[in-house]
């Protein structure tokens, strides 16, 4: 039986504890957290770790992410897309967990906690793939969610899964799997998407390693519309791995129904671009606390600050970000 119960603490057991540290002579560490890294940080430090046997760490973490955006993005006067990203099947507990969490969420607010989550079960084969996506998606359609789902594999690496060595006919994804995903999913409802390869790559990779042909998409799109007798352009795309793409072939992505793009690692690069700038300008005084060319006893408090140095990350993550709203012509939609 622990004296304390998890949580914060306030009234009766806030005054034991203060009573509890003068009595036995022990102090609190006061820590100014600035964001979650400091706070699970401080949190990790007090309990040395947490359990994560069912996950609870990664959907209490997502959970949690979402609740912020629901917070202040009312404050930003912005709409946002709120989306979870590749879960892969032994990651669908995960979703499961979210789904949990947002059927809750929904009951209270009338809204679910996010407006999409991605399964890729592009690994399994298709039948598994579409048939366990329609069960999640069956689940989702109740809370006004949309599903994406991945047919063909997205070349590169990216968190653990590394399909850099796969053949390159599965880099293209057939406009048969599409039609199939197509009319399955149609049984539940029509808010999905479909991420397609079309020689796209997580990561960034020197050129000729894949060829990059959005006409993949656009020859799905033509198929469903003849084979399913549908309107034009019947498909939602997703471009995975957009990062390093060009210009062009991002606007003919979307003139085939690219509908949103993926651009982990360029965004990666941009905020650690910034941190670096910031470093190789102000080197001399980032060695230590105390010391730099104005004198050995000068103080670098200001400029070893998380806050100052993980902001250049932020402002270099914005340029980045806004050459992304240009490239996918994104720019003034909401007026
Ligand atoms: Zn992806």
């Amino acid at each position: 039986m622990k004296k304390y119960k998890p949580g914060v603490l306030f009234g009766k057991e806030l005054e034991a504890l203060y009573k509890d540290a003068k009595d036995n002579q022990f102090a609190l560490p006061a820590v100014n957290t600035i964001g979650t890294d400091t706070i699970n940080a401080v949190l990790e430090t007090a309990a040395k770790g947490m359990p994560n046997d069912k996950l609870q760490g990664n959907i209490t973490g997502g959970v949690s992410g979402a609740l912020h955006i629901h917070n202040v993005a009312k404050y930003y006067g912005v709409p946002v897309v709120l989306h979870t990203d590749h879960a892969a099947k032994k990651w669908l507990p995960w979703i499961s967990g979210l789904l949990d969490a947002g059927e809750q969420f929904f009951k209270e607010k009338g809204q679910p906690l996010f407006s999409s989550h991605m399964l890729d079960l592009s690994e399994e084969p298709i039948e598994e793939n579409i048939h366990t996506s329609v069960e999640f998606f069956k689940r989702m359609k109740p809370l006004g969610m949309a599903i994406e789902i991945e047919l063909g594999v997205t070349g590169g690496e990216e968190d653990g899964v590394d399909n850099s060595g796969v053949e390159n006919d599965k880099l293209y994804t057939q406009p048969q799997h599409v039609a199939y995903a197509y009319t399955e999913l149609s049984k539940v409802g029509t808010l999905f998407s479909v991420a397609a390869a079309f020689g796209n790559v997580h990561g960034v990779y020197s050129p000729g390693n894949v060829e990059l042909r959005p006409v993949i998409l656009k020859n799905s799109q033509d198929y469903i519309e003849k084979e399913l007798k549908t309107g034009p352009k019947p498909v939602y795309f997703v471009f995975h791995g957009g990062s390093g793409s060009p210009q062009h072939q991002i606007r003919e992505a979307i003139g085939y129904g690219a509908i949103k793009m993926n651009i982990d690692t360029d965004l990666q690069w941009s905020f650690w671009e910034g941190v670096l700038g910031y470093y190789k300008k102000n080197e001399a005084y980032l060695q230590g606390q105390l010391g730099n060319p104005e004198g050995a006893e000068k103080p670098n408090k200001k400029y070893y600050d998380p806050r100052v140095w993980l902001r250049k990350g932020e402002e270099t993550f914005i340029k980045r970000l806004e050459v992304a709203f240009e490239d996918l012509n994104c720019i003034n939609r909401n007026a």
